[in-house]
């Protein structure tokens, strides 16, 4: 298995597969600028050679960037659609710099234009941005959602309609957040669960379309919508269901990072027990 967590950049992005490493990543994610700012300076392209070549020396063997939470590619504004858009284009463009290939986001909040309407706006979003970044291996990975307020993406259905509509629908993909799906209604707690959730993803989506996975436990129910991340263990899912995870042989060469609450300070020990949870079969 590919295990990480969502690593600090502070100090820097060349630091960042260092500090991986002393967390016991094998895979990261990251943050390319502040998420809660608009701009940024472009990436220094010597900082990014540098990250490139630290991922290598720490033994980093992939790393996927998430991006602002400021961005809403769903929105019925056209300012707001406007700067979403460019910035998310910065964000595609700072990954190639850093050779990194897959970049996550939310799909986005319709902000009362309704679920049709919104969906659409995320895929016209995504057309845009493609063709204006032309060439270049940056994957687009759509991230499932709790499904909170007016949020969109927090079904496989959901989901499957932005890719349907999408011109270019092989430079894209899904993150499954173990959390975020729970709290939208699947159950990946109990073996049973488990398997029919990812019956039901490959017969929407196609299990090929899966690229990453963010593992969390979650602080509210099963459908309750709650998008609240919890140590591993300590939540609704708990180590029974993050064992089925493990125990899948169908996710070894996927990214599966930590997003839980502690951060830092717990990642090790929980990477530990998910890591424990992988031979205990
Ligand atoms: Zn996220
Ligand atoms: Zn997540």
């Amino acid at each position: 298995m590919l295990l990480g967590a969502h690593v600090s950049v502070a100090g820097g992005l060349s630091k960042a597969p260092e500090n991986g490493r002393k967390l016991t990543c094998d895979c990261m994610q990251i943050f390319s600028k502040n998420q809660m700012q608009w701009n940024a300076k472009p990436i220094d392209l010597e900082e990014a050679e540098k990250f490139r070549q630290n991922s290598n020396e720490f033994d980093i063997s992939e790393t996927v960037i998430h991006d602002s939470y400021l961005i809403n590619l769903g929105s019925p504004y056209k300012g707001m659609q406007k700067q979403s858009r460019e910035a998310f284009l910065d964000e595609m463009v700072r990954a190639k710099h850093l050779g990194v290939r897959y970049l996550i986001f939310h799909p986005g909040a319709h902000m009362g234009a309704g679920e049709q309407a919104g969906l659409k706006r995320v895929a016209e979003s995504m057309n845009w941005v493609r063709k204006e970044f032309g060439s270049g291996d940056v994957q687009l990975i759509l991230e499932i959602t709790a499904g909170q307020g007016t949020l969109l993406g927090n079904s496989f259905e959901q989901l499957k309609k932005v890719i349907d509509q999408l011109e270019d629908q092989k430079n894209v993909g899904v993150c499954f957040d173990t959390c975020h799906a729970y709290a939208a209604g699947y159950d990946v707690k109990t073996k049973t669960g488990y398997a029919r959730t990812f019956d039901l993803f490959d017969d929407v989506l196609g299990l090929d379309y899966l690229k990453a996975m963010h593992l969390n436990d979650s602080k509210g129910k099963q459908g309750s919508h709650l998008d609240r991340h919890e140590q591993i263990g300590k939540g609704f899912i708990g180590t029974e269901g993050f064992g089925n995870f493990m125990t899948d042989h169908r996710w070894e060469k996927i990214p599966m990072v930590l997003e839980t609450p502690a951060g830092d300070k717990l990642y090790k020990q929980e990477l530990k027990l998910l890591r424990s949870l992988i031979k205990k079969r």
